[in-house]
């Protein structure tokens, strides 16, 4: 029986399109992570969708008279084409307006209530007489009762990370009118997370996988006491809120998003015609799940996403892993659209194609403290890791193969102590990416396959095969025997990260299909007796543009592009 993986990230919100924090954190990380073990002949799933309702773009068409879904049309049609030319592999992904979200998410809500963990109370919420309406979530800001931070959003604050609740705010007011609000009587149902400290603790404990500061943060989190949370909202742009008497609520975003990673499960079997194919992955207890998110989505699914599992009483499969990232900042600022921070996930690739992206990304992600992004950093990267290392040890293996031994690929097999030894190397440095790649260290896993190539290009110097040819073409011809070994290693093993780069590479090594469809063992095995590559095109172009003007590049994308950020 094939290991059953499924494999998640962050659902981004639509309201604007992701940053480059988004998709070095979640989409990204887990496109690398689900090809690798694709790679390795599991069964992967992979799902995410666009997470359309929350007070966000309800706010913004309040601002601009129209109806929220004409908004959220549009940016998830940009994301799903966007997605595609990052090279992100989905099997499914949807959006939170899908039927069988919708659904499925009435559904788990009413099992959850009528096993009594989901309760109806009186609150005070706060109101805008200004603009006669409730001020859930994000409709308000301030600062944070906290850290103090000025900017809070009514849900969670941006900087430490808490979740809150509108009325802890301090110095509230209407993000809509800036108005100071009032408080009144409202109606809600609160999911009682206190009830599941328990269980929530002892799941947390049991974990193996998950990395100590994500644990320790989450246990602490339960220590510290769980709070009651509100399951619905005052507001029309949702999910119709299945309760008795609770006819004029929606569901809070919040439920729903997490919820999502199983409903995008259903929806992709239903759409194979498998309609039962998702239990395999929600309920077997061989299955694993993995998520991949930023720092601030932790609590959500360590603590929430288990404790509505859990609350439904149907043994779901808990996460088996969730991977979670510090954060991208730019010149030390988190991105943010209002004060124009950050690069977008459309901007980027009117400047680099996407492998350069993607690989800077995973070589950067920031996995132990916050990165800052730089032009410098990232012209740095591409020339010296892909262009000069990379690049630069395949082109020179492969052109020589080419003009000294007509394409086909040396067969003598090594018998010098360095060639041994280097290959000795090679297999380690696999071993290495694999190690890496299991548990999630993305970032080291990248920078080992630079080193890969970084060993191949010093054997090469220090054999200086263009030179032997001219007294032992034999001698020469083991050491690209041995060169071209490495080659084919870094057309697999790259894959995961640069697929673009690496199918190019395994189109020029002559061999058939589609990288991203074979077994990660082919990394190790030598090619065929007599095998015949095709003539070399160099893999990637050296920038030449100095940070300023790259600054200056990407003003005029965002003018082309007929952005306001
Ligand atoms: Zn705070
Ligand atoms: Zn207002």
């Amino acid at each position: 029986m094939k290991q059953k993986t499924l494999v998640t990230s962050a659902w981004p919100y639509v309201h604007s399109l992701p940053h480059l924090g988004n998709l070095v954190g979640s989409i990204l990380s887990a496109d690398v992570f689900a090809r690798y073990s694709r790679l390795k002949g599991e069964d992967v799933v992979m799902v995410s969708g666009s997470d359309e309702h929350g007070t966000p773009v309800e706010v913004e068409s309040v601002r601009l008279g129209v109806s929220p879904k004409v908004i959220t049309d549009r940016n998830h049609a940009k994301i799903v084409a966007l997605l595609k030319a990052w090279g992100i592999s989905f099997d499914n992904y949807t959006r939170t307006e899908n039927p069988v979200h919708k659904e499925f998410v009435q559904k788990l809500l009413m099992e959850i209530y009528e096993r009594g963990y989901i309760f109806a109370q009186e609150t005070e919420m706060l109101y805008c007489e200004e603009c006669s309406r409730f001020l859930p979530d994000r409709y308000v800001e301030g600062k944070c009762p906290y850290c103090g931070y000025e900017r809070a959003r009514g849900d969670q604050c941006e900087n430490c990370g808490r979740l809150l609740e509108t009325t802890l705010l301090i110095e509230p007011y209407c993000a809509i009118c800036k108005s100071k609000p009032v408080t009144r009587q409202t109606k809600h149902w609160y999911f009682d997370l206190p009830k599941l400290s328990e269980q929530i603790t002892k799941y947390l404990l049991s974990n193996q996988q998950l990395a100590s500061s994500t644990k320790n943060f989450s246990i602490n989190f339960v220590k510290e006491g769980l709070k009651p949370r509100a399951v619905t909202r005052d507001v029309s742009w949702g999910i119709q809120a299945p309760f008795p008497g609770a006819e004029n609520k929606s569901i809070y975003v919040w439920v729903e998003a997490v919820l999502g990673y199983v409903s995008a499960t259903i929806e992709y079997f239903m759409n194979r015609g498998e309609p039962d194919g998702w239990k395999e992955y929600w309920f077997n207890k061989e299955a694993r799940t993995y998520y991949f998110i930023g720092k601030d989505n932790i609590p959500f699914h360590t603590i929430i996403l288990p404790a509505l599992l859990l609350a439904s009483g149907e043994n779901y499969n808990l996460p088996w892993q969730v991977s979670a990232t510090e954060w991208l900042q730019f010149k030390g600022l988190k991105a943010s659209k209002s004060q124009k921070v950050g690069i977008w996930m459309d901007e980027a690739l009117e400047l680099f194609p996407a492998d350069y992206w993607r690989y800077f990304l995973i070589a950067t992600r920031p996995e132990t403290k916050d990165s800052n992004f730089s032009w410098d950093v990232f012209i740095e990267r591409i020339n010296a890791d892909l262009n000069d290392t990379f690049g630069n040890f395949v082109h020179r293996t492969l052109t020589f193969v080419n003009s000294k031994f007509d394409g086909i690929v040396p067969q003598t097999s090594p018998s010098d102590s360095d060639s041994i030894q280097v290959l000795k190397t090679l297999g380690e440095k696999v071993q290495t990416v694999t190690r890496e790649l299991e548990a999630c260290k993305l970032q080291s896993a990248a920078n080992t396959i630079i080193s890969v190539s970084r060993v191949g290009n010093q054997y090469l110097n220090e054999k200086e095969p263009w030179n032997l040819i001219k007294k032992d073409k034999e001698q020469a011809a083991s050491i690209f025997s041995v060169a071209i070994r490495f080659v084919k290693a870094l057309a697999v093993t790259s894959s995961p990260f640069i697929p673009h780069t690496a199918q190019e590479l395994w189109t020029t090594l002559n061999l058939s299909g589609k990288v991203e469809e074979k077994n990660w063992d082919e990394a190790l095995k030598p090619l065929p007796l007599g095998h015949r590559i095709q003539k070399a095109t160099p893999l990637f172009k050296k920038i030449e543009d100095s940070p300023e003007e790259l600054a200056e590049k990407l003003e005029r994308v965002r003018e082309k592009l007929g952005k306001t950020v």
